[in-house]
């Protein structure tokens, strides 16, 4: 992931090393090239558009470090400008006061959701907490089963429907998973819910519904790093249908260009939290914004 993103951003920074001062014209030839490299990298118009005005309001002020040559200094605006679009911050999960705290997950089909519930449960544990997983997914005749894959390769407790007995109500296999959680005493309980392969009202409702019944401490929202433009659209959605406390990248292996990464949290005001970055349940991580930029410009 990057990688373009990565080559393109060097060779722009490359015309500026060996110069004394950088001209109007200068931090202008800089800037061009790095808001095409963020265009051919996906990433959203608006998100463009800001990062590139801040770059040039913050070359070209006073803001000269003695420390830095010019080249160093856009490079470094470029860091901050990068941290900032990703959110500043690490943002940690918020746990509840009385435990269990409730932990849902959304997003289109095939996202990763519940490859996500795999790897959040067994991070939990490795945190020191006792998750349970909530089987919601009653749309795919596979999801049930493959939510009990994982928690079993994760070594977690899975809540599902009895095959035949009352599958069909999302919101009210949430609330037994809840109250199930609470007599066992897991500490997390995390709700896995259907996803559409497109933005559906149907869906959303489903989803809204589920959050009104579980209350969750947090909302995750599950996007694919590698669904270009169209991460703008169904972050939006999701936004106006379920609302999400934070977002999870999935597939940040992937070679494709990674827009939807660096658009989601302008776009939605929503911090992004772990990134997923390949099959296994151990490809998991905390995002950083700090550690990502430093990867992008690395
Ligand atoms: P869901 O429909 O949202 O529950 O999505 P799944 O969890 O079933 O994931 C869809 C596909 O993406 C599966 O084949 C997963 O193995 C794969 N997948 C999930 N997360 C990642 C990731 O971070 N990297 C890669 N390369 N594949 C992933």
């Amino acid at each position: 992931m990057f990688d373009t993103l990565q080559d393109r951003l060097q060779s722009a920074f490359k015309n500026l090393r060996g110069k004394g001062r950088l001209s109007e014209a200068d931090i202008d030839a800089v800037a061009r090239e790095i808001r095409v490299a963020l265009l051919d990298a996906d990433v959203a118009v608006p998100v463009v558009r800001e990062f590139i005005a801040n770059v040039k309001e913050r070359a070209s002020g006073a803001e000269v470090s003695q420390a830095l040559n010019p080249a160093q200094q856009v490079i470094k605006i470029v860091n901050d400008e990068l941290v900032t679009i990703l959110g500043g911050e690490t943002r940690r999960i918020r746990y509840a006061k009385n435990p269990p705290t409730v932990i849902m997950l959304a997003g289109l089909q095939g996202a990763g959701k519940t490859t996500l519930a795999g790897k959040l449960s067994l991070w939990l544990k490795e945190q020191g907490k006792s998750p349970m997983l909530v089987a919601c997914d009653l749309q795919r005749p596979n999801a049930v089963t493959q939510l009990q894959v994982v928690g079993e390769q994760a070594g977690v407790t899975v809540f599902a429907p009895e095959p035949g007995n009352g599958v069909g109500d999302p919101v009210q296999v949430a609330t037994a998973g809840l109250a199930e959680a609470r007599r066992t005493l897991h500490d997390v309980v995390i709700v896995d819910t259907a996803g559409r392969l497109g933005i559906d009202a149907e869906l959303m409702q489903q989803a809204a519904d589920i959050r009104a019944a579980v209350d969750p401490d947090e909302v995750l929202f599950v996007i694919d790093a590698m669904i270009g433009q169209d991460a703008v659209v169904t972050a939006q959605a999701f936004l106006e249908g379920v609302d999400f406390t934070g977002v999870v990248l999935t597939k940040l292996d992937g070679d494709a260009r990674g827009g939807a990464a660096l658009s989601v949290r302008s776009i939605t005001g929503r911090p992004i939290m772990f990134a997923s970055t390949g099959e296994k349940l151990t490809d998991f991580e905390t995002f950083h914004p700090d550690r990502m930029a430093g990867r992008i410009l690395d």
